[in-house]
């Protein structure tokens, strides 16, 4: 027990001091000691271990006050790449990314028949094409992270994706057997929670709600991304707001608070009122800012469903903060206090809104920073 717990606490600090360094780069030694409160002993074995292990590198950019210059340390982001795969409704987004979350390449496959089949097909093609044109590094491809927008189970399987009816789809398997790399699979709300978790490390207790073509909510609780007994805690989007709907939802509910409060949904009730159908979110913005009567109806609508859907995350949550990212409050971020007074406002005083800066990128560079966290934790724990 004894030798466990000592690994256990190397590994840790390990892990404290590289992520130190990675969010405060370029910094010194004696900086990342008083920070973290481990002794320069320890730091500095700890340090040298991630020279030599090609991670991290010396710098000597900081500034001198006369004598000679400090020697700064920061992370080696070209050491290792990372893919990361996003499967959504209407297409499936690929990219390649180094350790420090910089694009190398970004790549977009349109997902025009709904079976799985053909859509694993073109997708491991756009894979081998992308691993072979991959520049050389210490440690290559250390990882395939994948965000899908439905329900995993925990051990990463695809349980469902609703709208394209994928059903108990091992895709971990079948992308590990075919390229011998390690893959994490994992759902959009989860990974944009952990994305949005490092970005705003100051909050323990967090909602992220993404309003897309489709509703996607992480849950995070004393800094864990909340899975549930099954892994889909975060399903949010299917609460039900109206039970005497009658047309029924993509999950088979009827009534969810994802049938009234999405772009998809904006967009076709927009074109209700239009000879000309609009195809995208930012159009029905632009018929807003031109002060289309039926858009500026239209908007009052979602926001009043919004607050809805937000107040149940409110209670059943109670976090600290509520990330949103939505393509419409961010055109019109002055929406903001309206969203609020439509909240129960007593009890809710506290809670703090923030529009998140990560577009579309949130859950795809999550499910990247799932493997690179897995693979910088692996190295730790050696
Ligand atoms: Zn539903």
């Amino acid at each position: 027990v004894k030798i466990s717990q000592t690994k256990d606490i190397r590994a840790s600090n390990r892990l404290t001091i590289l992520n130190h360094i990675i969010s405060n780069q370029p910094v010194s030694r004696a900086e990342v000691s008083s920070k973290t409160g481990l002794n320069k002993a320890t730091v500095s074995t700890i340090v040298k271990e991630w020279i030599d292990m090609d991670l991290v590198t010396e710098t000597e950019l900081g500034d001198s006050t006369g004598g000679r210059k400090p020697i700064l340390l920061q992370q080696i982001a070209d050491a290792a790449y990372c893919i990361a795969i996003e499967i959504s409704v209407t297409k499936i987004r690929v990219i390649l990314c180094n350790l420090a979350n910089q694009l190398i390449q970004h790549e977009v496959l349109p997902i025009e028949e709904k079976g799985f089949t053909v859509n694993y097909c073109h997708l491991s093609s756009l894979l081998e094409k992308m691993i072979a044109q991959v520049p050389s590094s210490p440690y290559g491809i250390i990882g395939i992270g994948v965000s899908i927008w439905g329900v995993v189970d925990l051990d990463g399987v695809i349980r469902n994706i609703p709208q394209l009816q994928w059903r108990n789809i091992d895709l971990k398997k079948l992308l590990e057997d075919r390229f011998g790399i390690p893959v994490y699979v994992n759902n959009d709300g989860n990974l944009a929670a952990m994305c949005e978790m490092k970005r705003h490390p100051e909050y323990a207790d967090m909602v992220t709600l993404n309003i897309g073509d489709t509703i996607s909510a992480g849950l995070v609780a004393n800094g864990q991304v909340i899975h549930g007994f099954l892994g889909f805690a975060n399903a949010l989007a299917h609460h039900t707001i109206n039970f005497t709907e009658k047309t029924p939802c993509s999950c088979g509910k009827y009534g969810c608070w994802e049938q009234y409060c999405s772009n998809q949904v904006v967009i076709q009730k927009m074109n209700e009122h239009l000879d000309q159908p609009i195809h995208t979110i930012e159009e029905f913005i632009q018929l807003v800012r031109e002060e289309n009567p039926d858009a500026k109806e239209i908007l009052e609508d979602f926001i009043q469903v919004l607050g809805v859907g937000i107040a149940n995350a409110i209670f059943i949550l109670n976090s600290e903060v509520i990330i949103l990212n939505s393509k419409i409050i961010s055109a019109f971020p002055y929406l903001l206090p309206e969203i609020e007074n439509h909240i129960l406002l007593p009890i809710t005083q506290t809670q703090e809104f923030l529009i998140s800066d990560l577009g579309d990128y949130s859950s795809i560079l999550g499910a990247a920073d799932q493997a690179i966290q897995r693979f910088y934790g692996e190295l730790a724990n050696r």
